[in-house]
């Protein structure tokens, strides 16, 4: 999608749990080239509004369109090679293979197939394939020098970009990151950061959800606040910095 147009538009989606409304009937808009960041307190809605996003959820109701296509109610794998893609609050993987083999593997499955085809139906074209797109997407976070450490070896910072360099394999339309600055250092957010501003400028879209507030200013270009399932409010960080609901609902002064 060109810079400004509409990549993913979320209108008024719903998801109950029982009798506990998670996400109440919510609706954003994100467009291609922006970072849009999801904020709100634990327990808002927002892990779950991504696993509605992704397909990992069934809406209650509502309706997710991405580039034009209405994508609620595909599954997950459809919705991944449509080209949405994500990283998850907790870090998933392999500690003992390599931060390469982790990204291969992770994209491999992400691709649809079963983790028996990935270890045992690859031909060694395929492999190589896999592996040099694997390659290019952790040179593109900077974990170019990193490739065959063990990922157990790895800080929270290296192990939060090996994620997301495992989203970018087959160059996703829309990023998805689930608080990817949890547990970093000053210094790892700062890359952290770099990062994000790099992949926007390549016109890559984000879906932020991040309790950073530091990191949040820095790099979104709009926000939107949820409060217990509820769209509290939304405008620039400037704007939602300054709102007294905002402050007295998140920022606790
Ligand atoms: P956030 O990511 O903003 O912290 P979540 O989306 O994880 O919030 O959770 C929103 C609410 O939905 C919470 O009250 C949580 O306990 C509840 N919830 C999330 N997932 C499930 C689930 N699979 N089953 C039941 N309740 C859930
Ligand atoms: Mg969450």
């Amino acid at each position: 999608p060109a810079a400004g147009e509409l990549v993913l538009d979320v209108q008024s989606i719903r998801k109950e749990f029982g009798g506990l409304v998670a996400v109440n009937d919510i609706s954003f808009k994100l467009h291609a080239g922006q970072i849009l960041g999801l904020i709100g307190p634990n327990g808002a809605g927002k892990s779950t509004t991504f696993n509605l996003v992704t397909g990992l959820l069934r809406l209650t109701s509502g309706k997710v369109v991405f580039c034009g296509e209405t994508i609620s109610g595909q599954r997950s794998r459809e919705i991944a090679r449509r080209g949405i893609s994500r990283t998850f609050q907790h870090v998933r993987m392999i500690p003992d293979m390599t931060v390469l083999e982790n990204v291969a593997l992770g994209a491999h499955l992400r691709g649809g197939k079963g983790v028996v085809s990935a270890m045992t139906g690859l031909n060694r074209q395929e492999e190589r394939q896999l592996m040099r797109e694997a390659q290019r997407q952790l040179e593109r976070v900077g974990m170019g020098a990193s490739l065959h450490e063990q990922a157990g070896n790895l800080a929270m910072g290296p192990q939060r970009l090996m994620e997301i360099a495992r989203a970018l394999c087959s160059d996703p339309a829309l990023l998805l990151l689930d608080e990817p600055a949890a547990g970093l250092r000053h210094k790892e957010k700062q890359a952290l950061a770099d990062v994000l501003r790099q992949l926007r400028s390549e016109g890559v879209s984000i879906l932020l959800v991040e309790h950073d507030m530091d990191l949040v200013m820095d790099v979104c270009d709009h926000l939107v606040v949820m409060e217990f399932g509820t769209h509290l409010m939304e405008g620039t960080p400037a704007e939602v910095q300054q709102s007294p609901a905002v402050r007295a609902a998140y920022l606790g002064t």
